[in-house]
């Protein structure tokens, strides 16, 4: 077998068409374009080429993006104190903070800093809340790519096992909670897994978003998984997932490659959440009104 290639760049542009869609109307209606500000806490390269391809995405779509570079000797209130002034921005729609912050700023400190209003990627613990409870909030944009990039491909998720390899609270468990919502049987795997592999043969779907270059390879996979690779690896300069994509390709019955799957997906995806978050503050909407 020779598996489907699950691209993520079709469906991006699709999402992203959309999206331009609607923030032109949101521009006819506001007189102004949805906001989104990026703050960066001290300048390393990963993070800068993560925040241009951002920038140049949103400028595609009309969205009014930016940053706010903070040194890497920032203090803690320094930035929760940028954060806030954000918050109270009313041209500022959605706010995202670069990961990873320097070791002296606490994670949970910054994450409560954001409006969960403005929280697009879904990070602050009332929108990770309202995603355990069923409510619509704001998703991790990943861990909403690796699901939507099945749902949107036609990949049948009800009723079948799902493995998710990974059990961060930006990717793997809100991917998990994702998936037992699209009514899948979903296992959650992480580093104290005592048998990685027999969880894995036993999957129909296996999502994996752990950052380890060929965790996951074909002789483990059961005959037509479904694969969704999430993890972003720089080995001898090239960009490659969690999967051992030859193996793999030659056993699942879909994969999606890295690159080109699940991380176009996410950065069209936090457009759209972007302009929702627009939207609703413009309306004077709650985060989250109703279920789904
Ligand atoms: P993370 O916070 O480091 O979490 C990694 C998870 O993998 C943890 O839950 C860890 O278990 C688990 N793990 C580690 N070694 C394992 C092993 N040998 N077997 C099974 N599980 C193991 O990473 P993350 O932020 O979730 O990101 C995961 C991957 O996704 C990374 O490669 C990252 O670069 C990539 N990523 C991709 C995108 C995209 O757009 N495609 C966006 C964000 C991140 P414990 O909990 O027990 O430690």
């Amino acid at each position: 077998m020779t598996a489907r290639l699950l691209e993520g760049g079709p469906i991006a542009a699709e999402i992203r068409d959309a999206v331009a869609e609607d923030v032109a109307s949101f521009i006819r209606t506001e007189s102004r374009p949805p906001g989104l500000r990026v703050v960066i806490v001290g300048r390393d390269a990963p993070s800068m080429v993560y925040l241009e391809r951002i920038l140049r995405g949103c400028a595609k779509v009309g969205i009014d993006a930016g940053f706010v570079e903070l040194e890497g000797e920032a203090t803690e209130a320094t930035v929760t104190g940028t954060i806030r002034a954000l918050n109270d921005d009313p041209s500022v729609d959605g706010v995202i903070v670069q990961m990873p912050l320097p070791p002296t700023i606490r994670l949970r400190a910054v994450v409560d800093s954001i409006d969960p209003a403005k929280d697009i990627d879904g990070i602050h613990p009332l929108n990770a809340g309202l995603l355990r409870l069923g409510y619509e909030g704001f998703l991790p944009a990943t861990a909403h790519a690796a699901v939507e990039i099945l749902r949107r491909s036609g990949i049948e998720i009800e009723g079948r096992n799902a493995v998710v390899i990974g059990r961060s609270p930006v990717v793997g468990m809100p991917a998990a909670f994702l998936l037992v919502r699209e009514d899948a049987t979903v296992t959650v795997c992480h580093s104290r897994t005592t048998d990685l592999a027999a969880h894995v043969a036993n999957a129909d779907i296996v999502v994996v978003a752990v950052g380890r270059p060929g965790l996951i390879t074909g002789s483990m996979l059961k005959p037509g998984a479904v694969v969704v690779d999430v993890g972003i690896n720089l080995v001898e300069g090239r960009l490659v997932g969690d999967v051992d994509f030859a193996s793999a390709v030659e056993v699942a019955s879909a994969i999606t490659p890295v690159p080109g799957g699940v991380g176009p997906l996410t950065n069209a995806l936090l457009l759209s959440h972007l302009v929702r978050a627009a939207q609703r503050q413009a309306d004077d909407q709650p985060v989250s009104s109703r279920g789904v």
